[in-house]
């Protein structure tokens, strides 16, 4: 039987990994279906992690957390936890090889994925020409033209990124103002081979079986279409959290969401279900900052210390 079972290692389950263990749990692990680090990992570069001077991608800043927990006691399992049900006091959780662990305490730090936009296109042409990470898929567009979509803090940070590596970054946004950081936008105003695109809509994305090759853009106040012969979108309208694994036999969660299926938490990340703690993007209201995600994952874990006492 585990003390705390945490799902998921981005910032959020990894620092709860270890607050819990540096804590003097003993028995805990963290479950993460994929290598650890979360959604960062995709970012081309973070300046706003402090402590951190120099500007670094998102994998380089991931790189020591899952070594710094490890020297902890904190176990990790390479596993997609399926469902998490609570059979009396204790937790049942399957995971993705059927094997089902039973634990006191749980913490979900699951956070979120890409959203889609959902143009005509969009599925049919998603991993040949359409993308949702720019350092994963950037370097195919080297000296060619694509296509950004969005208008939040991760289109833009990727449209600059992009206009390194790319001769030229259409930027299409569908109204006239943006939602990033102000000096976000300014760099991108001042980023010479950046085009924007605004008032617009992704109308379809076309191609043929080699991947995509061009983008109709729609202007939403006149209804004309521009045709941009490229080989790559990438999509950033922002992202769905991930609650999936909350969802009970009968169709209900575990515990309570919001409407967006965010997790209700208080101040102590605590839910509606004894024992059972959130942390990072999943919760409600989450500033959605890697080190915001990080001071939840503490919270939760010195909350779980006080639960189980
Ligand atoms: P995540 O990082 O999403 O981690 C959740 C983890 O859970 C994932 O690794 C996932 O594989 C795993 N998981 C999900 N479901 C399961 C399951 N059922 N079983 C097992 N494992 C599961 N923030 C900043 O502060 N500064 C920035 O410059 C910045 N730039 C960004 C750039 C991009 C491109 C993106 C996408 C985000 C950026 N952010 C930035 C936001 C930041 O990355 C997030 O706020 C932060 O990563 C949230 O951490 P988290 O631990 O809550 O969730
Ligand atoms: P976001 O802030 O939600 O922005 C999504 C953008 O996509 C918005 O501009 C939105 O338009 C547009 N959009 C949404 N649905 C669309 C659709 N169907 N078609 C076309 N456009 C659509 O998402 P994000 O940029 O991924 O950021 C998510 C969170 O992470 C934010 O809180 C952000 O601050 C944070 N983040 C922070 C950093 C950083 O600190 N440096 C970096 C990246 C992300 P409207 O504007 O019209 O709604």
């Amino acid at each position: 039987m585990l003390d705390l079972a945490i799902i998921g290692g981005g910032p959020a389950g990894l620092t709860a990994g270890l607050y819990a263990t540096r804590g003097g749990l003993k028995n805990v692990t963290m479950y993460e279906m994929g290598m650890p680090g979360g959604q960062i990992t995709q970012s081309s570069e973070i300046e706003n992690y402090p402590g951190q001077l120099e500007i670094v991608t998102g994998m380089e800043l991931m790189q020591q957390w899952p070594e710094q927990c490890q020297r902890f006691g904190l176990k990790h399992e390479m596993a997609q936890v399926q469902t998490v049900i609570k059979n009396g006091d204790i937790f049942q959780l399957t995971l993705g090889d059927g094997n089902i662990v039973e634990a006191k305490s749980v913490i979900i730090a699951t956070g979120s994925v890409p959203k889609k936009a959902g143009f005509k296109g969009e599925n049919e042409f998603f991993g040949r020409g359409v993308s949702t990470c720019a350092t994963c898929d950037g370097f195919f567009y080297k000296n060619k033209e694509v296509v950004v979509l969005g208008g939040g803090d991760t289109a833009l940070e990727e449209a600059v990124y992009l206009s390194k590596i790319c001769s030229k970054v259409y930027l299409v946004h569908r109204r006239d103002t943006f939602r990033a950081a102000p000096n976000t936008i300014e760099h991108v105003k001042h980023t010479e081979n950046i085009e924007l695109i605004l008032n617009s809509e992704i109308d379809e994305v076309y191609g043929d079986a080699m991947g995509v090759n061009g983008v109709k853009v729609k202007n939403r106040n006149d209804g004309t279409i521009r045709d941009l012969a490229v080989p790559g979108i990438f999509v950033f309208v922002g992202r769905d959290v991930l609650n999936s694994t909350l969802k009970q036999p009968d169709g209900s969660y575990l515990c309570d969401l919001n409407q967006n299926g965010e997790v209700i938490v208080d101040l102590s990340m605590k839910t509606s279900t004894a024992g059972l703690f959130a942390a990072g993007d999943i919760r409600i209201e989450a500033p959605k900052q890697v080190v915001c995600a990080a001071s939840d994952g503490a919270i939760a874990a010195l909350s779980v210390i006080s639960y189980l006492e």
